[in-house]
């Protein structure tokens, strides 16, 4: 009978604490260090497309998330100039038959929640709260860790480190994936706000999510907690310096600096802009994809490991996908921590490597003017829903196992 394994993860998001539940399934014991005090309710809406409910379906959490969370009936493409619809794609009993799992959207925070009360409830996860991560030693058969909690230095040993410490992760830094592996300013940014649904227009109250495209911006908006409230996010184009686009999460923004880009847009959108009190504002980097998420004993996950645009929706869901990948590479591999990190690292790159790309493209589809914009409409019209459902097979029709 071998030692049971002992994971440290860096970072409490949705795929640090993904990863601890699978993880722990695979009868890993884990330690998660988050750095924040709190697992505070930060961000907004979340898609989540099938490929990732049918990961947490795997991870034995899908039936806690459902009941926070929403079932659109289908998403609707408009045009920003004068509403038009230019699609209609079904989702809700449609999307889960066809890809084995349910379309559904959730307040980040709930799923956090979710996720955290089982970790908590879990005798092999220890969430530790308070406690930065600075940095690693390896040795032969293990990791060193050397934290911060307050002043004080925390070390822990373990047998491997996951770092799910976000896109600017600093793990990902240390273990060094070349000169060339900078964040990327996508040039674009993301406006998201949380209305009352009682303040809303009518047309975004609907059981659906509503896309408007225009140039060189799009909107998106879905109803969230049983449609108390609706998700709001608006994307522009902004031509800051990189080194000057500030840090996500903290920002907050004024209508004023939202309102007049959307000034000649059709008034459904502009009511549903107006209706805002106030934005939270995140500049939108990723990466360029890496070949390698593993050295020795330390692996990324999540954002650490493929920031993305988010225009495919699919950060958190890539996430989650790498945290199910995880957990099956411990429980085929047993104590081989080595073999592990290989094949979730080989079961992984490639896939994540292809969402990051056809996010950057999609960003470039949706910002369409002129001609281009036209000739995307009139394709958009004629595919039908059954043909865009099949364009998105490759994406949502995916399991950890392959
Ligand atoms: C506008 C917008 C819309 C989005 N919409 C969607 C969507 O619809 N669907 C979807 O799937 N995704 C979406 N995403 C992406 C999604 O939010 C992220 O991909 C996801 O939250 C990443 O989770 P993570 O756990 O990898 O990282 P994070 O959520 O960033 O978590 C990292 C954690 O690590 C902690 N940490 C950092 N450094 C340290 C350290 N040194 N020591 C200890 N802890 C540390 C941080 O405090 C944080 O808690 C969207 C993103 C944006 C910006």
């Amino acid at each position: 009978m071998t030692d049971q394994l002992h994971a440290v993860i860096a970072g409490a998001g949705v795929g640090g604490l993904a990863a601890a539940i699978a993880l722990a399934r695979a009868n890993v014991r884990v330690t998660v260090l988050e750095r924040a005090a709190d697992i505070e309710e930060v961000g907004a809406g979340l898609q989540l497309a099938s490929n990732a409910t049918g990961c947490l379906r795997e991870l034995g959490v899908l039936d806690a998330v459902l009941r926070h969370a929403t079932t659109p009936e289908q998403v609707r493409l408009r045009r920003a100039r004068d509403g038009k619809d230019l699609a209609r794609m079904p989702l809700g009993p449609i999307a889960e038959l066809r890809w084995g799992a349910p379309y559904i959207v959730i307040h980040r925070a709930d799923l956090q929640r979710v996720l955290l009360d089982r970790c908590l409830s879990d005798p092999l996860i220890e969430v530790k709260t308070g406690v930065n991560v600075m940095g690693f030693a390896v040795a032969n058969d293990g990791v060193e860790i050397g934290a911060r909690q307050g002043e004080n230095p925390v070390r822990i040993t373990a047998d491997f480190l996951i770092g799910a410490d976000g896109s600017r992760s600093a793990l990902r830094e240390r273990i060094g994936l070349g000169l060339s592996d900078q964040l990327v300013w996508s040039g674009r940014t993301a406006w998201r706000a949380l209305v009352p649904s009682e303040l809303a227009p009518a047309f975004a109250r609907k059981l659906e999510t509503g896309l408007w495209l225009g140039p060189k911006a799009h909107l998106v908006h879905y109803p969230l907690r049983q449609g108390e409230i609706i998700n709001v996010v608006a994307i522009t184009e902004d031509h800051w310096r990189a080194e000057n686009a500030p840090d996500f999460w903290e920002i907050a923004g004024e209508p004023a600096d939202v309102s007049p880009r959307f000034a000649r847009w059709h008034e459904d959108a502009r009511a549903l802009i107006g209706a805002v009190a106030e934005w939270r504002r995140w500049p939108l980097f990723d990466r360029a994809p890496a070949r390698r998420w593993s050295v020795q004993r330390v692996a990324v996950l999540g954002d650490a490991a493929h920031p993305m645009v988010p225009f495919l929706a699919q950060g958190a869901a890539q996430a989650i996908e790498d945290a199910a990948a995880l957990g099956a590479a411990f429980t085929k591999y047993a104590s081989n921590v080595d073999a592990a990190l290989v094949d979730y690292q080989g079961a992984r790159v490639a896939r994540a490597a292809a969402v990051v790309m056809a996010s950057r493209r999609q960003g470039s589809i949706y910002h369409m003017g002129g001609p281009m914009a036209l000739a995307r409409d009139l394709v958009m019209g004629r595919l039908g829903p059954h043909r865009m459902m099949t364009q998105l097979d490759w994406l949502y029709d995916y399991r950890a196992r392959g």
